[in-house]
């Protein structure tokens, strides 16, 4: 399946001519520039997902790490220390994880009372329109694809884990002592491979569903909580659903818009004040796309990748300022 036409490389090209087209303080680049919506989404039902709480681990959740079993990463130890951070991350003896995003678990579901209700909400990667981790890994480790799927190649990656730190939602979660830093020591520039779902990108290609919703599917029938399609269909849908319930649609514009959408009767304020209170990450908030946020702070500029590239880093760190230097969550405690 063909790159999208805003993979990194396409991106820097982009600049490049921007940069040649523009003068200092003239660029007016569309809000929506970053924006490309892959063909197809999944929309996640929260009414309808009851955490599969009857099973010992959630079938979605198991039909993903059954998939993808074999692209596990198999560090070599002892596992060097990155530099200069004097740290590494190590999941491999905690491969058993399953209510956190971890290198051995790309999908999972949270849980939260709100007003008395239990909600469930499984969470992975967005797959967003104007993906900051692809246009900005200095790697070009990540591509979004024409199917909507952000995927990155454990090839090229190096583990700096900039994906994560430009995801509104920290999604990507790494494995040191595994990947080609290894071979290129003593550069210093990461220290193994991030990890996320693809969207079961290869089953697309081959014509199939993705192996969770095909796994909850099976499980409830039409009383499935997660649905995959074309993307226009499912945003109808989700709308649909959401006049339907009196709800609210997550993920329609939410950094810049994603191909994971979520509908829900209770407010998604207020699962994210839960969440947060729980310090449960991924959180449920708002995420103001970081694109259009550097598109704004360098359109004064003759753009360039390296200016892009600035305005990201800028913005991150204040970011965390404002956030007091904000502790991530935890692992979901269920
Ligand atoms: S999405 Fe479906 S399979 Fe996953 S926890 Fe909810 S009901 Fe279970
Ligand atoms: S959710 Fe995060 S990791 Fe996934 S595509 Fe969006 S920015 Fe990238
Ligand atoms: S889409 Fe595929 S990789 Fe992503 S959570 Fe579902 S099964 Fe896992």
């Amino acid at each position: 399946m063909a790159e999208k036409g805003w993979t990194r490389r396409n991106f820097l090209k982009k600049a490049g001519a921007v940069t040649v087209l523009g003068t200092a303080g003239a660029l007016d680049i569309p809000g929506d520039v970053w924006a490309r919506a892959g063909t197809y989404a999944t929309l996640i039902d929260l009414t309808k997902c009851d955490g599969c709480r009857d099973l010992e681990i959630p079938k979605c959740v198991e039909a993903c790490r059954v998939l993808n079993e074999k692209r596990f990463p198999v560090p070599e130890k002892p596992i060097k220390d990155l530099w200069p951070q004097k740290t590494h991350d190590d999941w491999s003896d905690r491969k058993g994880v399953f209510h956190a995003l971890t290198p051995y678990n790309w999908t999972t579901v949270q849980r939260v009372s709100v007003d008395g209700e239990d909600v469930f909400v499984p969470r992975r990667c967005m797959h967003c329109d104007s993906a900051p981790c692809a246009s900005l890994c200095p790697f070009g480790a990540l591509n979004k694809f024409d199917d909507g799927a952000v995927v990155i190649n454990p090839d090229l990656c190096l583990g700096g884990a900039k994906c994560k730190a430009v995801c509104p939602w920290h999604i990507p979660q790494r494995q040191s002592g595994v990947g080609i830093y290894l071979k290129i020591q003593p550069l210093p520039a990461g220290g193994g491979v991030m990890y996320k779902c693809d969207l079961c990108h290869d089953r697309i290609g081959a014509g199939k569903i993705p192996a969770c919703v095909e796994a909850c599917e099976k499980r409830l029938g039409e009383k499935r909580s997660l649905f995959f399609g074309r993307r226009d269909e499912i945003l109808k849908t989700a709308r649909a659903r959401a006049k339907e319930i009196g709800g609210e649609i997550y993920g329609e514009k939410e950094n810049g818009g994603t191909a994971t959408l979520y509908v829900s009767r209770v407010p998604f304020e207020k699962i994210d004040a839960k969440l947060r209170e729980k310090k449960a990450a991924p959180h449920m908030g708002k995420a103001r796309s970081l694109m259009q946020d550097v598109n704004a702070w360098a359109g004064g500029f003759v753009l360039s990748p390296l200016v892009m590239a600035l305005g990201a880093l800028g913005l991150i760190f204040h970011e965390r300022r404002k956030k007091g230097n904000g502790k991530e969550g935890k692992e979901d405690e269920k």
